[in-house]
């Protein structure tokens, strides 16, 4: 963020208040210069340590066709989690063959689809999906990449929302059954055991989690190298999750976890893959909301702001912190105060006790740190519709999805459906 000569406040040159003005409130704003700079600095870390990266961004934290455009520029991939994310991925450029398919529940016409297409590899996480995943690739006669996913039992500090891998929790194949998994892989003629991956979960701020399942990869590439089941394997993947900062948390060092895991990666012998969508994102977003009524109630003043828990999820789903920023400099008293949204439900708040200024109605505020999980976990809730997307680089804006209309909230609704009950057609 920056200050604008008039002392309100930019980014990459663009004053958030001629956003405001130009596409109206509440508006995500992503800054590209610091998604193309956190990209770079991700690589660097692990070029620098002599295991060139693989990145594979997670499109579920902000699947903008503008942010996967700019990641395709750079040369990455996409992780994705569904047929919706594989046509955002495809269609922003980014090549099949970089894009990995993850999740635990893969639908049988996803898994089809997905082999037709012939991505670089499809993550799987238990075994009766290998199963479905070979008798897919035999009827469309595809060969396909396939990667475990392993649940590595390695516990992370994070919200347990967001934790993915420990045993006991629905994600991955756990490691005691990846040589089965690997033995089921060998056994169908179409599937050839391309990656070996975990992801432990996200927001993680120290790189010991990922130095603890790295470890326990290790060791399992040792016995299925053993078994010979592991000749066909290119790619160790560790998973994303790579925090950031929201409050004061120390933010993971790419550096950090470039060290600590370069020396296993080297010995693997493989190539080394991440999947970060938070790491890249999230710094690179504010979502712009305007004050819209002031009150005092209960010895607590509230700030009624036009953006609420189905534009921004995060802190009433996880007790999320997002930092906010008056636009205009506000002077006078800083005083607890809760900002809340407008959907009618007591969980809708964006921030609790904060300290803020007394700012008054029509005032701008940013919401920092609302690059990933944002827009994309958003909903219609409330019949609201879903904010104005902008990006800005260089001195330039440019509106990158527009504010739904009340036309796109009744796209898909049947005209009159009532009258398809209705007596004259008989009883079915
Ligand atoms: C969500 C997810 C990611 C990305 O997590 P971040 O914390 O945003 O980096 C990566 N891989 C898989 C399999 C995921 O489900």
């Amino acid at each position: 963020m920056t200050r604008e000569p008039d002392g309100s406040l930019g980014m990459a040159g663009v004053s958030l208040a001629d956003v405001a003005r130009e596409f109206d409130t509440p508006t995500f704003v992503y800054n590209l210069e610091v998604l193309r700079s956190r990209h770079d600095i991700l690589c660097q870390a692990f070029a620098r340590q002599g295991v060139p990266l693989r990145v594979r961004y997670a499109v579920k934290a902000n699947g903008s066709r503008a942010i996967l455009e700019t990641l395709a520029s750079l040369g990455a991939g996409a992780d994705i989690v569904s047929g919706g994310e594989m046509a955002a991925a495809l269609r922003a450029g980014i090549s099949a063959d970089r894009i990995v398919y993850s999740g635990v529940g893969k639908t049988g016409s996803e898994l089809e689809e997905t082999v037709r297409t012939g991505l670089g590899a499809i993550h799987v996480e238990s075994l009766e999906e290998i199963d479905l995943l070979a008798r897919v690739a035999k009827r469309e006669g595809r060969d396909v990449a396939v990667g475990i996913r392993v649940n590595p039992g390695v516990t992370t500090e994070t919200h347990p929302y967001i934790s993915t891998g420990q045993f006991g929790i629905k994600f991955g194949i756990p490691a005691d059954q990846a040589g089965a998994a690997a033995e089921q892989i060998a056994a169908s003629p179409r599937l050839t055991f391309h990656t070996l991956g975990m992801h432990l979960g996200s927001q993680l701020l120290v790189p010991t989690p990922y130095g603890d399942g790295l470890e326990c990869l290790l060791d399992l590439l040792a016995q299925l190298r053993g078994r010979h089941l592991a000749g066909d394997l290119q790619v160790l993947d560790l998973g994303g999750g790579i925090g950031m900062r929201f409050r004061d948390e120390s933010p993971l060092d790419p550096r950090d976890l470039a060290a600590a895991v370069a020396p296993g990666v080297r010995k693997s012998g493989l190539a080394v893959q991440m999947e970060p969508g938070r790491y890249l994102v999230g710094p690179a977003g504010v979502l712009l909301t305007r004050v819209l009524y002031r009150k005092h109630s209960g010895g607590k003043d509230f700030l009624v702001v036009d953006a609420g828990m189905n534009d921004l999820a995060r802190p009433s789903l996880y007790q999320a912190y997002h930092h906010m920023v008056p636009v205009h400099p506000a002077s006078g008293p800083v005083g607890p105060t809760e900002v809340v949204g407008p959907v009618c439900e007591t969980g809708d708040w964006l921030a609790r006790d904060r300290g803020l200024p007394a700012l008054p109605a029509g005032a701008l505020l940013a919401v920092l740190g609302a690059g990933a999980y944002a827009y994309s976990m958003g909903s219609n809730y409330n019949l609201r519709r879903r904010p104005a997307e902008v990006v800005v680089s260089e001195g330039r804006s440019a509106l990158a999805r527009a504010r739904e209309t009340v036309d796109d909230l009744f796209r898909r609704e049947v005209p009159d459906p009532l009258s398809l009950l209705s007596s004259d057609r008989g009883p079915s």
